[in-house]
C-alpha cells in the first residue's frame, strides 16, 4: 500500500501517520522527523536543512528529494506512508514522475482537517520526545517529569514551535500545501481531525477500508 498524509501543524498527522503506518505494516517517511534527527546528529543533510527548519522555512526540493527517494528506493517503492512530503506541487510532481519509473502510484491520500484556532491552540502546547518523536501537550505529559513514556527520551518543545514560527508554517500550508488536495482529488480522503486520536484513527481506518 501506498499512503500519504497531510494535514495543516497541529493536525495530528504525526501522531495518526505513525499508527496508520503500524496498522497496515508500512514504512512511516516522515520528513520533519528525519530532518530533526539528521540536524541533531550533524550529518551532511542536518547540516544543509537546519537554517530552514529552525525558521519554518522549506528545506530546498534538491535536499528532500534526495532523502525520499533514498527512503522509498529501500522499500522498493512500496509499503510506506509519507508524512510531511510533497508539501507542494512541485515536490508532489517530482514525486509522481519517481513513482511512475516503478509503474507505481499514490494509493490513498488522507487530508486531516482542524480548524485554525485548534491547531494553533495544540502546537503552542505541543512537546515532542527528542529520541523517538511522540508527541505530548502540555496538558497531557508522560507520566514521568518529561521523560518519553515509550523510550524514555527527552521531552521538549521543538525548536520551530515558537508562536511567530508557527503562524509562518501555516501560512505555507495554506499557500502552498492545500493545493495538492485538488493534485490527487481522485483519491483523496478527507478526515475529520476533531476528537481523540483514537477517533480520528478508527475514521481514518473507516475511510481507507
Ligand atoms: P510541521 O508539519 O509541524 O511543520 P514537520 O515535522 O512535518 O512539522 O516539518 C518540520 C520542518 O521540516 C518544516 O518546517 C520544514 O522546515 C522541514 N520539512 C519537512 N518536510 C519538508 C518537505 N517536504 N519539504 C521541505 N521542508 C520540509
Ligand atoms: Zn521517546
Amino acid at each position: 500500500m501506498r499512503l500519504l498524509i497531510f494535514g495543516p501543524q497541529g493536525a495530528g498527522k504525526g501522531t495518526q501517520g505513525r499508527r496508520v503506518a503500524e496498522e497496515f505494516g508500512l514504512d512511516a517517511i516522515a520528513t520533519g522527523d528525519m530532518f530533526r534527527w539528521a540536524i541533531s546528529e550533524k550529518t551532511d543533510v542536518g547540516i544543509k536543512a537546519k537554517e530552514f527548519v529552525d525558521e519554518g522555512k522549506l528545506v530546498p526540493d534538491d535536499v528532500t528529494l534526495a532523502v525520499v527517494s533514498e527512503r522509498l528506493e529501500a522499500k522498493n517503492f512500496d509499503d510506506f506512508l509519507l508524512d510531511g512530503f510533497p508539501r507542494n506541487i512541485s515536490q508532489a510532481d517530482s514525486l509522481d514522475k519517481v513513482l511512475a519509473e516503478h509503474s507505481a502510484e499514490i494509493e490513498a491520500v488522507l487530508a486531516l482537517e482542524v480548524p485554525e484556532e485548534v491547531s494553533l491552540q495544540r502546537i503552542v502546547g505541543r512537546r515532542v520526545c527528542s529520541n523517538c518523536g511522540r508527541n505530548y501537550h502540555e496538558d497531557a505529559p508522560p507520566e514521568e517529569d518529561w521523560t518519553c513514556d515509550r523510550c524514555g527520551g527527552q521531552v521538549e518543545r521543538r525548536a520551530d514551535d515558537a508562536p511567530e514560527n508557527v503562524k509562518k508554517r501555516l501560512r505555507l500550508y495554506h499557500d502552498q500545501t492545500e493545493p495538492l488536495k485538488s493534485h490527487y482529488q481522485g483519491v483523496l480522503h478527507m478526515i475529520d481531525g476533531m476528537g481523540s486520536p483514537d477517533e480520528v484513527f478508527s475514521r481514518i481506518v473507516d475511510s481507507l477500508r
